[in-house]
Order: C-alpha cells, then structure tokens, then sequence
C-alpha cells in the first residue's frame, strides 16, 4: 500500500540535499569544531557556514544565532534565561492560551517558582485580541511570548504589530516560529523580535537540532554550563552533522519559499475544497481566512465521530494525519487549543489536522478525497450520537451539531 504522509507539522522527512550535506560529518569530517588543528578546522567553518545559512533566512546576522538542540530546548531558553537575567526589572510574562507546550509548561513552571503569566484568550477561530495584550502590560511585564504560527490551526499571529507593542513598552519580545519558518517569510527586523526559535525536524532537517535567534546585546542568563562554545551561550559540543543539515535546510527553503507556498497552498486548498463540498457537517478550526494560516494546515473536525478513530482509518489506507497535537495524543483530554477556542467538546474530539510538505503531490490529496468522505460516512453509520441526532429530539450534542 502506498503510503500518504499528511503530518509535517508533526515532523518531515529529510530531504536528500540535507543528507548528503551530512554525511561527510559522519565519516572523514569527524573533528571537533573547538580543536585548533585541521581536523578541528575542518568542521568549523561548517558551523559558520550554517549559522550564515540560517541568519539568512530570517534577516539575522550569524552572529545571532546560536544552535541547540532542538525548538523545546530554544522555548526555554529564551523564556528561563530571560526571566532570570531580567529579575530585577520584573517578574510578569504575557503569552497565550494556544502556545506548543515548550512554552506553555515553561510558563507553568515559571509560576511554581513565583513568576506571574498572563495567558491570553483567543476568539472562536484561535485570533488574538492585541487590545487584550495592550491592557495586560504592567511595569513588571519583561517578557511577551507569542508564537509566529499555530501547530494545530496553522494561525499566523500578528507578529509585527506585536513586535511594535513591545517596543512602544520596551519588553523583550520572543516567538516560536518553529512553524512558521520555511513556510512564510520570516524577519526579526521587520517584526522587531528579540528571540525567535527554529526546530530543524520541522523543515527537512533532522531531529535533535534546532536554533535560536538572540537579538544582540540581548542579556540571558546560561542555563547549559560547561565549555565554552556558542559564544558562552550554550555548552556542548555542536551537532556538526545536525547543524550542517539544518544550514542547508534554511538555505533551501530561502530558494523555494514563493515556490513552496504557491504549491503547497494550492493543494491544501483542494484538499479544504474537497472536504467542504463533499462532506457535510464539518467545521473549520482556525481562521476563515486562508490568508492569515499558514499554507499547508487544514484543521476539521468532523461531527458525531472520534478524531483517533478517524485517523486509525485512514491509516487502514496508508494516510498519516493527526489529530490534535503529536504531543497531546494518547490522552483523552481534548488539545489545549480546541478548548481556548472554545470548540463544543464533542467536536475538539474529532478535531483533525492535515499537514502538507513540499513532497505532497496532487495525486496523494486525490486519493485523501476519495477516501475520507466514504470513511468518515462509515464511521458516523456507526456512532450513537449520529444516530440518536437523527432520531430523538432534546440531546444537547446533537442539537449543536445540527446548528453549524
Ligand atoms: C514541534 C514544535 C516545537 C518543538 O520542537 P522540537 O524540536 O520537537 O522540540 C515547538 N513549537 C512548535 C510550534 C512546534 O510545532
């Protein structure tokens, strides 16, 4: 059975420029990038080579960027180096209610330790109020932490006029743009952003790399202690090979950025066409607005049935989607991000996210739509409540359903 890999928000493959911009890493070019003879040599110029590599990408200097480990362990150095290093000026954070859970239980952590956060509300279709972010500043805010876009709904955040906002207030500003990045333009100076997070599984680089942006001059208190690499920023010693794939990685998606949203963006939207018009009682989670998600995220849920046993159907066919964040499933609690929205619980259930890469073909979103619609029309064949909505009148779920 061929298989149809509809998760990229989750993970990507690697792509076969970065493999081979790898391998030399794990074979003659073993040294380590802090030895001061040839072998030494050898590898370090690709670290630089890297850090250009993904400077460029988002207007930075090389300079700025510092590689670690992965998006989880940027998140939180940007926010536990930030609060520590600023502890005398205030001891307030300002995030949102739908942030990855990098950020969300670092902040959660902060306030164990006596940090106060403000999580910001979003409306129904997951956009934020930048009022509301206004009205929450006060003279102990130090930190505002709003991610460029939304893994689940594939919302793009307002980020430049939020960036105008912790300037007029002089907060740091930090994003994960662990989304974002590769897939919409990117640029801290425009946006005016202090500390911007990217994760290299994210974009066709390899897992366990990623990197953070740290505007200069920025203070942050060190949280890896050891040697001396990344400019004090950050002991260890780098991921030669991982950070060689993750250059190359951005270097790629700087050439294919047009060309990647023109084609990703058309195919997602045959495959949100498809769903609307050939599905009945659906309902769109994130914004209406094609223009304001990022271009290869479509979040659905469908009535009356579970978002896992939709997804172990498709998988029955070879199709790999997700439903809620890769994080959250496995539990039954429905994603943080359905519930700030406000989704009636039933349908943050069958909550569904198709994530597309530059690998997705049309022939793949094809065959998506000549399944799906048959599949989840089994399904509800199958679920009480479908039933029970057609035959009695007064059950609360069904009636909510009906009305969308
Ligand atoms: C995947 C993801 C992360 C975490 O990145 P890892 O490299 O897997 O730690 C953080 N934020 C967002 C928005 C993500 O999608």
């Amino acid at each position: 059975m061929k298989h149809i890999y509809l998760d990229y928000n989750a993970t990507s493959p690697v792509r076969p420029e970065v493999l081979e911009t790898m391998l030399p890493f794990y074979r003659e070019q073993f040294g380590n990038p802090s030895s001061v003879h040839w072998a030494g040599r050898q590898v370090s110029g690709a670290l630089e080579k890297a850090r250009e590599q993904v400077a460029s990408l988002i207007n930075a200097s090389p300079a700025e960027i510092v590689f670690v480990s992965c998006g989880s362990e940027g998140d939180n150095m940007a926010i536990k180096g930030t609060l520590d290093a600023l502890k005398d000026r205030g001891n307030h954070i300002i995030t949102t209610a739908v942030e990855h859970p990098a950020v969300l239980e670092t902040c959660a952590a902060m306030e164990k330790a006596g940090y106060e956060v403000t999580y910001l509300p979003v409306d129904k279709n997951g956009e934020l109020d930048l009022a509301e972010l206004e009205k929450a500043i006060t003279a102990k805010t130090v930190l505002i932490s709003v991610m460029w876009a939304n893994n689940e709904t594939g919302n793009i955040y307002p980020i430049e006029e939020i960036g105008r906002i912790a300037k007029k207030y002089n907060i740091r500003f930090h994003t994960d743009a662990v989304q974002a990045v590769g897939k919409v333009p990117v640029d801290v100076q425009k946006a005016n952003i202090d500390l911007l997070v990217i994760s290299g599984h994210k974009i066709g680089a390899p897992k366990g790399v990623g990197a953070i942006y740290i505007r200069r001059g920025t203070r942050m208190t060190q949280f890896m202690h050891g040697g001396h690499q990344e400019r004090n920023r950050r002991a260890g010693t780098q991921n030669v090979a991982g950070i060689a794939g993750l250059g190359k990685a951005c270097e790629l998606a700087s050439q294919e950025l047009v060309s990647y949203y023109r084609r990703v963006r058309a195919l997602r939207d045959r495959l949100e066409d498809g769903i609307s018009s050939q599905v009945p009682e659906i309902k769109l989670n994130g914004t209406p607005f094609r223009d304001r998600r990022l271009p290869n995220t479509l979040n659905v849920s469908f009535a009356y049935i579970e978002g896992e046993s939709l997804l172990l159907n498709l998988d029955m066919f070879g199709i790999a989607a997700s439903s809620g964040s890769a994080c959250t499933s496995g539990s039954l609690e429905p994603s943080h991000v359905m519930g700030a929205m406000c989704v009636e619980v039933t349908l943050a259930h069958s909550s569904t996210r198709f994530s597309l890469g530059p690998e997705t073909t049309a022939e793949e979103i094809d065959h998506v739509l000549d399944v799906l619609p048959t599949t989840v029309q089994r399904l509800r064949d199958m679920s009480p409540l479908y039933n029970c909505g057609r035959t009695a009148e007064g059950c609360e779920t069904c009636e909510t359903v009906r009305r969308l």
